[in-house]
């Protein structure tokens, strides 16, 4: 089994505390998982403390949000706990990303939803490091029960073209693998499946793009896997994979473990930025 290289914690918009979901991956017995939460690095020391001498690796990494006709995540590996030149960007990215919630929860009140920042963000979930988001926001309107379930609140009031959606503001993809390379790191496109147009990738081949997240729930299991899979083959970069398991129960997202990186595209991604 390869590595599950797409996992979040409660540090950013994850269920699970980063012990919790190390321990998950020790229940399931994988080899090794890279906490990717969203522009943050706060949850890597508790994971890996959890993960010493249990035989499970933690690779740190970060699911940076960057924004071009609409919200771009790179995925970034290899990279140390706030690391040079990123550390800034990513308490930005925080700010902003708190700042959208405020309005979120602004434009649901004026849609008629009662809901305020205190029934969306527990205090942690304010403090610096953490990183807030749409879910949380999601979560909310279940627990007021405006929605049956997150997928229903994103559809009724969080998507593109609904009363709640707000964009969060970042620079543009070009931008975030160059950071991301110059912080030492091993940058691929999460979930290319997801976005309206995949056009924007080919781009970002020549700035040091290293792979290609092929292997995710969003992308399927077929013509579009075969897509990714060959453009990353044509580019010579890594088909990465992983569940971006968030730990809640949601059609968007897959169990721990259920899409990894297989060996040899992880040595790829290795060799391209080590
Ligand atoms: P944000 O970064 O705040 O825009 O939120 C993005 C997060 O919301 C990502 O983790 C998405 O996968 C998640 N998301 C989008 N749609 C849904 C959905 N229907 N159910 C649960 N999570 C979702
Ligand atoms: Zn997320
Ligand atoms: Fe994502
Ligand atoms: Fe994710």
């Amino acid at each position: 089994m390869g590595f599950d290289l797409h996992t979040h914690s409660c540090r950013s918009d994850g269920l699970l505390t980063p012990a919790a979901l190390v321990a998950r991956a020790l229940e399931k017995k994988l080899p090794g998982i890279a906490l990717t939460d969203h522009d943050t690095f706060a949850g890597l020391s508790e994971a890996r403390a959890a993960a010493a001498g249990r035989g499970l690796v933690v690779f740190a990494g970060i699911e940076l949000t960057t924004r071009d006709a609409y919200n771009i995540h790179i995925l970034g590996y290899f990279l140390g706990k706030d690391p040079a030149g990123l550390a800034e960007v990513l308490a930005k990215l925080r700010r902003k990303r708190f700042q959208r919630i405020e309005e979120i929860v602004k434009r649901l009140g004026q849609h008629g939803l009662s809901l305020t920042l205190d029934e969306v963000l527990r205090p942690e979930q304010k403090e610096e490091g953490a990183s807030a988001g749409r879910p949380h926001v999601a979560q909310a309107i279940v627990r007021k029960g405006y929605a049956r379930d997150m997928d229903e609140a994103f559809a009724k009031y969080l998507r593109r073209g609904r009363p709640g959606f707000v964009p969060l503001e970042a620079f543009p993809p070009a931008e975030g693998v160059r950071l991301l390379r110059e912080a030492g790191g091993a940058p691929s496109v999460a979930h290319p499946g997801n976005y309206p147009d995949d056009g924007f990738i080919e781009g970002l081949v020549p700035l040091g793009l290293a792979g290609i997240e092929t292997y995710h729930p969003d992308n399927g299991d077929g013509t579009k896997v075969r897509r990714y899979a060959a453009m990353a083959e044509q580019w010579g970069l890594a088909a990465t994979g992983g569940s971006d398991f968030h730990g809640h129960d949601d059609q968007k997202h897959a169990e721990l473990g259920t899409y990894t990186t297989p060996d040899e595209e992880f040595t790829k991604l290795e060799r391209i930025c080590r």
